[in-house]
């Protein structure tokens, strides 16, 4: 239903549940974060995440004591696959825990996905459509984060807004658009990526709004877009009149 990314220097989960609470106006069923722990490299601290049931609030009050970071995704839930409970609410992981997932919309050919994934061994813990996306993400062999998130793409069927996070890259945040919205929020040494507008603009007015089959790179100093194919597109920002 709603997803809310941030990577820079300021700490993360304040941001996001600042943001996820802007688009509480949307309904939802259950709210959840992951953020990249400090440090760089392989040498990371890891992905922590926080997920429940119920408002942004008690998502607030489930967040542990330490649970500082400077890149994270979130999401408030509209069940569609699998009850709202606490396991079925985003982020979703895959096994060894490198990878989290946020994600809008309906993954069509994910009984099927499922069951191949189950065939090689990988153990599903939700009964969501998003979490196959998690473990193709992990099992994706090439190089760069961003050809893992679309060679993960080519299987699935339906659609999508997503945000991954990497503990293996703790540098970026990886997003892809078909069929459910995803912008970009432009700020000065710090990137925001969100499905509506109104999670970012307290932050800044310089969006980017992807097309369908469009994704994009955030970093704390730069973004880039490009389509789930891997050529480039043109993005310059545009300045959102926004009456809050
Ligand atoms: N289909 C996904 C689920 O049921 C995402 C639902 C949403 O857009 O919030 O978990």
């Amino acid at each position: 239903c709603g997803i809310v990314g941030y990577i820079g220097r300021r700490d993360t989960a304040p941001l996001l549940l600042e943001g996820l609470q802007r688009l509480e106006y949307r309904g939802y069923d259950s709210a959840g974060i992951a953020i990249q722990s400090p440090g760089t490299g392989k040498a990371a601290g890891g992905l922590k995440t926080a997920k429940t049931k119920g408002r942004v609030r008690d998502l607030e009050d489930r967040l542990p004591k330490r649970f500082a970071g400077t890149a994270g995704i979130a999401h408030t839930r509209w069940a569609t696959h699998g009850a709202p409970n606490d396991t079925n609410a985003h982020p979703h992981l895959d096994s060894a825990e490198r990878v989290a997932v946020v994600h809008n919309g309906i993954i069509d050919n994910a009984a099927d996905l499922r069951a191949k994934l189950a065939a090689d061994g990988v153990t599903l813990v939700s009964e969501t459509d998003t979490e196959v996306l998690a473990h193709l993400i992990a099992a994706a062999q090439a190089e760069s984060l961003e050809a893992r998130v679309q060679e993960a793409l080519r299987h699935v069927e339906g659609t999508y807004g997503i945000a991954v996070l990497h503990a293996d890259f703790p540098d970026r945040i990886v997003v892809a658009r078909n069929g459910s919205p995803v912008v970009l929020g432009i700020g000065e040494n710090e990137m925001f990526v969100a499905s509506d507008v109104a999670a970012l603009v307290s932050h800044t007015r310089q969006v980017v709004t992807l097309d369908d089959g469009e994704m994009a790179t955030i970093k704390a100093g730069d973004y880039r877009t490009y389509t789930t194919e891997g050529s480039r597109t043109s993005s310059s920002p545009e300045t959102v009149e926004y009456a809050a």
